[in-house]
Order: C-alpha cells, then structure tokens, then sequence
C-alpha cells in the first residue's frame, strides 16, 4: 500500500511525517489551517492512532483526570490534514536513498521527511531487567500497564528530573490505592531536578520531605533480583519506575545520518539535520548543533511551527529559514499530587494551589485546541 502511495505521486512530492509527536501534531494543524502542502502527497507514520500528552499523565495517575484526558486524535487530525496515515513504526532509515522501513517490512519512499518519534526508553539497560521494571516510556505503554497493576504497597522512582519528580508525587497520592503506597526517589548521583534554580530544587525537597516520600541519592539498581541503591536493599519493593531520561532509537543510530554524540540527529536551528537538509526533526529525537537544547517537551511543541514552515519552504523550492529560538527561560510546572504544584521559571519559582489551577488550564487548552481541530470546529 505505502510502495504504491510512493510511486503513485503522480509527480507530486512526497512528505513523510515520522511519528505523531509533540511537534508533528503543530505541523498537522498548520496543513488543517492554511490548507495541505500544495503539490504534495503526505504520509504520517505512527505506531499509534494517538499522542498522550505527557504532561497530563501525573495528574492522571493522581486522580485530577480521567485516563482518556490527555489524548490527540492523530487518526482524525491526519484526515483533516489530508494526509495518509500508516500505523506502523519506523525500524530502519536510508536517508541517501530517502526511504524508510516500517516494522511490518513496508519501505516507504520520500522526497521530504520529518522526524518526531521521542527517543527509547533506557530503564532496563539503566537498572538490569526485572519483572517489577516499569519503563515511562513509552508513555502510552505506561499508562496502559500501570493502569492494569495491583495497587503497589512499596513503589521505588528512578530518575530525580522533573518527570521523575511528579512521578513520584503521583504514586504517593494515587487515586482508589488505599493506604497510600511508600514512595522512594533515586535521583542517582545527578540529585534532585538538575539544571533547575537552587530555590526550585529546595521547595521540591521540602514538598517531598512533607509528603513522606524517601530521597535516595543514589542509582537503583536490580542486583541478584533484589531493588538496591548505594549498596543497600530497599526489598520489599513492588514497582519500580524507570523515569530515567530516553536512550535514541537504534534504527536512527544505524542510518549513518549526522547524530550528536548520543546518536540522536544532530539539526540546525533550522531543524534540518546538518548532513540530510532534505530531513527535519524535532523534539526529543532530536539534537541541536548550534547550541544545548534540554529534550522536553516544552521544546518539542515549540518547534512544531518550525518544522511546518520549514517544509513549505523546502517543497517551495526555498531555503528553510525559519529558526527556533529558545526562549531564555521555560516554565516547569511541577504537579506535586496533592492539590498543589510547584513552578520553576530560571530562577524564580512559586508554590500552591493556584500553580496546578495554572498548569491545568495550560494543558487542558493544548489539549482542547487539537480536539477542536480534529472536529472541525
Ligand atoms: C511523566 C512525564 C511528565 C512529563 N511532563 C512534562 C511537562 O510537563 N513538560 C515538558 O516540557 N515535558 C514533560 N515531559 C517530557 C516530555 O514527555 C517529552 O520531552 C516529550 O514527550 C517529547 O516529545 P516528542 O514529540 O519528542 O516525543 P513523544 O511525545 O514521545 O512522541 C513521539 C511519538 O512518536 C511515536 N513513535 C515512537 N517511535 C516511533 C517509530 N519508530 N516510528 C514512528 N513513530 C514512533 C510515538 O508513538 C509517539 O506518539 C514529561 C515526561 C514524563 C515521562
């Protein structure tokens, strides 16, 4: 189906959306509101027929919303989009021969791509495989697995971040758990929310101190099928979650396009990689060369217009010129899972109820602007 898509163009040019993340859900918007890419046949490719929006799944687990809050209808978006979906996944890119294969073994041809997949969860690779290791990644597999576990008595976080950090405030304060469960963060020797302001990392402490929730400052790890950390066993131990930061996808590692020092595709401000300037990316799949960018999520939905100003541009016959520009700072809203949250802007950061009020109304509009465009409103 995907060979004939390719080679049945017509001569039109072939655009090839890989993965519906943060960032591709913006370019799927722009082609819903000015109209499809003029002269192009488009293809997004997706393992799943939604994106979960990360940053609602905390709040979830805390029994602030419902486990179908927080999705993006990738299936409806692309049919308003015009634009071929293929559920399927990437697992191998020839960006010479620009043509990428599908987990199903399609091989679908493009003139233009645009990369958006997340990276790959590391836990197991991090802490050793264990029945007990839950990965948050991917997100959408999370929520599904913890969804179905036994309410955990004794839960170990791994991964002192921010994801980590309201992790650990989410399990501390499930919904329906009962007795609420122990909760310990290993922040590994990286410690609590590194590159966050001094003041942001202490309010943090004080919450999780107030909450109950042990600070670990070393790395889990699954040692003779027991949890330790530090040389210590922290047996009995249900669940561990690994929120360790993500690893990039081996398939992109083997295609020999240009890639940071970590493997993931190494882009300009432009957001076209610095070897194939016919291939974009953006997001936690990506690295920018010109300067550090933190993978977050906060990036990701921020570079979207980019990317869909930037393949206009590329089927237009023009140099991409629109940039990303990081703004100096990013605002962190920290759901700390008892009503309240915590917000972190450089160095300044504030507490309370009206920061999850805050951060609710944030995600729920992100969320409420793609549910209106995938019906049409
Ligand atoms: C619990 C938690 C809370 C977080 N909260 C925040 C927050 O509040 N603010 C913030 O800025 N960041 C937050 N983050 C970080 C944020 O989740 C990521 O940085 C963000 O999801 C990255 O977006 P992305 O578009 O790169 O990838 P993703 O959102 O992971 O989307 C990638 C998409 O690609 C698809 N895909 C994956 N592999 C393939 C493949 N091989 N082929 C095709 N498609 C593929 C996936 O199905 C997915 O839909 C949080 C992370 C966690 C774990």
């Amino acid at each position: 189906m995907v060979e004939q898509h390719a080679k049945g163009t017509g001569g039109a040019k072939r655009v090839l959306l890989v993965g519906g993340g943060h960032a591709h859900v913006a370019v799927l918007a722009d082609w819903i509101r000015r109209g499809p890419l003029p002269g192009a046949r488009s293809v997004l490719l997706t393992p799943e027929p939604t994106l979960r929006y990360s940053g609602m799944v905390p709040g979830w687990i805390a029994g602030q919303h419902e486990q179908g809050d927080g999705l993006v209808d990738l299936v409806a978006l692309a049919a308003r989009a015009g634009v071929e979906l293929v559920q399927d996944r990437c697992v191998a890119l020839d960006p010479d021969a620009r043509t990428v294969t599908t987990a199903n073994g399609a091989r679908i041809a493009f003139d233009f791509a645009s990369f958006d997949t997340g990276g790959e969860g590391r836990g197991a690779r991090l802490l050793g495989a264990d029945p007990r290791l839950l990965d948050v990644r991917p997100i959408s597999a999370f929520v599904a697995r913890l969804a179905a576990l036994p309410a955990p008595a004794h839960v170990v976080i791994a991964g002192g971040g921010a994801g980590g950090v309201e992790l650990a405030f989410a399990m501390r304060n499930r919904a329906g758990a009962g007795t609420p469960p122990s909760v310990s963060l290993a922040t590994g020797a990286g410690g609590l929310l590194p590159g966050f302001a001094p003041a942001v990392q202490r309010r943090t402490a004080r919450a999780l101190t107030r909450q109950g929730i042990a600070m670990l400052a070393s790395d889990v790890r699954f040692e003779s099928g027991a949890v330790a950390a530090g040389g210590q066993s922290l047996e009995p131990v249900d669940l561990v979650i690994a929120a360790t930061g993500s690893a990039a996808p081996g398939w992109l590692r083997a295609s020999g396009i240009a890639a940071d020092a970590a493997g993931y595709m190494a882009v300009d401000a432009q957001h076209c990689s610095i070897s194939h300037p016919h291939i974009l990316a953006a997001g936690d799949v990506a690295a920018r060369a010109d300067r550090p960018l933190a993978h977050s999520g906060v990036h990701a939905v921020f570079a979207g217009p980019v990317l869909a100003a930037n393949l206009r541009a590329l089927l237009d016959g023009h140099t991409p010129r629109r940039a990303y520009h990081p703004r100096p700072h990013s605002l962190y809203l920290l759901n700390t899972g008892d009503g309240s949250a915590i917000a972190s802007y450089g160095s300044l950061s504030a507490e309370g109820r009206w920061v999850l009020a805050l951060k609710h109304r944030i995600d729920k509009a992100w969320i409420a602007q793609y549910a209106a465009l995938a019906r049409g409103v």
